[in-house]
């Protein structure tokens, strides 16, 4: 067995978790929230924070934006730039424990067919507890994905959920088998899957409109992947501290393979895509925050100056690489890197989505800010040429979403929503990755919280993002085989 199947840290013996002391601690320091009104303000900011290395926990957008600042800037913070700030988190510490909280969660054995699971946060062992016993109790749904090994020798892989396997020998020809689900389809009566129902005829004739005489698409073809089955890539976790991404992302697979057997909606996209599921993308920034720093969010590759490590994966990507809105300073959160895809994190899933050829959908979840985006990021004035069909999916994802439990997603490009951010994985996976829907979605809170969402959330906040993951599959399904691609 490797390592990574161990319950417990295999490097455990390397730390004094008696000391609590090897814990980072936040005393005094605070997340404010800078009200940013124009764009003079907003690359104000931007200078202010690259000057005193200030961590950004919201992307920066005219609109709010949450930094923190520890007590020794705040004056340099307050006269420099903001008099229209707020105090959203007066004192960090507060919401930190004390001690590593691997020293916290022991329990070994879980039961991950109920949601006890999901009521805790969970380390990278036990996280990876979870994947393999997806892939051994049910072989014949899931199979084991390797994507690559990180910096400190860390195994990145995931799940393929996939039902179509089951039946794969009986089957001779695809058309006619996908023929005959749509058949199927048309006796559900179980509400929710008909997205484009919900849409209606109007949708139609304005998607073929546009695609005939629309501006940004005319006589082109959206992009297509040119294989069976048609896969969706879910993946959290490019940003360490994002706790709350791997546990909706592995709430997600639980409920397709649980559901799988009982459930007509799940098994229906269940049969239809390839779900590659990847918990968490930097294994070894994930790491970091359970053992030694909560706020850590890069990787933990070495850098052009040693004391500060860590490269911005989600900053690294390689369509329009350093074209704004990411930062040249190692010692900066979002760290771009010396070069496209020196971050391994990014480079690994890249070179998988190259491989694989048939990826139709692709979505990285992050936190926090309530944000289901599009491309592109990099460069504001390209709009994707799938636009319409792409904003659509967001649409629908995020109406489920909010059929769960009420909360509103705002749907848009990350142009539009937060300005501009380059180097982003979105980006690659639609332009150069040929993706056509791909969605980077922040997930819950607002800002109450932010990234040190309490575990109280967890269950609710899957649920929810779970619903929105279906409806998007069963939307993205309906609408290509409206462009008359077989599915
Ligand atoms: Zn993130």
């Amino acid at each position: 067995m490797c390592r990574l199947l161990s319950p417990t840290f295999n490097n455990q013996n390397n730390h004094n978790y008696n000391d609590v002391s090897t814990y980072a601690r936040f005393d005094d320091e605070q997340v404010l929230r800078v009200d940013v009104t124009d764009l003079a303000q907003l690359k104000q900011l931007e200078q202010t924070v690259e000057k005193h290395n200030l961590d950004l926990w919201s992307n920066l957008r005219i609109g709010t934006v949450d930094v923190r600042v520890p007590a020794s800037k705040m004056n340099d913070f307050g006269t420099e730039v903001w008099s229209q700030s707020s105090v959203m988190i007066p004192n960090l510490q507060e919401l930190i424990p004390e001690q590593p909280p691997a020293q916290l969660h022991t329990q070994n054995e879980w039961n991950f067919t109920d949601n006890a699971f999901w009521l805790d946060y969970h380390d990278m062992a036990t996280l990876n507890n979870f994947t393999e016993s997806m892939i051994q109790a049910h072989p014949k749904l899931v199979s084991r994905v390797s994507i690559g090994q990180t910096y400190e020798g860390r195994e990145i892989f995931g799940m393929s959920i996939h039902g179509y396997r089951n039946r794969k020998k009986k089957e001779t020809n695809i058309g006619e088998y996908y023929d005959e689900r749509e058949e199927d389809e048309k006796d559900d009566d179980d509400g929710g899957a008909d997205d484009l129902e919900e849409v209606g005829f109007e949708a139609k004739i304005k998607s073929w409109w546009s695609w005939l005489f629309g501006p940004a698409r005319a006589f082109k073809k959206p992009s297509r992947p040119s294989k069976h089955p048609k896969t969706i890539i879910i993946h959290a976790g490019q940003h360490a501290r994002e706790w709350i991404g791997p546990a909706v992302v592995t709430y997600i697979a639980k409920e397709l393979i649980l559901g799988y057997p009982s459930n007509k909606k799940i098994k229906r996209v269940v049969d239809q895509f390839e779900f590659i599921i990847v918990p968490v993308l930097n294994a070894d920034g994930y790491v970091y925050t359970w053992e030694t720093n909560r706020m850590w969010r890069k990787n933990r590759q070495p850098t052009s100056i040693p004391f500060c490590p860590g490269i911005d994966s989600n900053r690294n990507w390689g369509y329009l690489w350093n074209t704004g809105g990411s930062s040249p300073n190692p010692c900066n959160e979002g760290y771009h890197g010396p070069e496209a895809f020196a971050a391994l994190e990014a480079k690994m899933m890249a070179d998988f989505i190259t491989k694989k050829k048939n990826v139709v959908g692709y979505l990285d979840f992050h936190a926090y800010s309530q944000l289901w985006m599009s491309p592109f990021g990099a460069d504001c004035s390209q709009t994707p040429k799938d636009d319409e069909d792409i904003i659509e999916g967001g649409m629908v994802a995020a109406k489920s979403l909010y059929d769960v439990h009420n909360k509103k997603f705002v749907v848009g490009s990350v142009c539009k929503i937060i300005y501009q951010a380059s180097g982003g994985s979105i980006d690659w996976t639609y332009a150069e990755g040929k993706v056509k829907y791909s969605y980077g979605i922040e997930l819950r809170d607002t800002g109450r919280y932010g990234f040190l969402l309490p575990e109280s959330e967890i269950l609710p906040s899957s649920e929810e993002t779970m619903a929105a993951v279906v409806s998007l599959a069963s939307f993205i399904r309906k609408r290509e085989k409206l462009w008359g691609h077989k599915y």
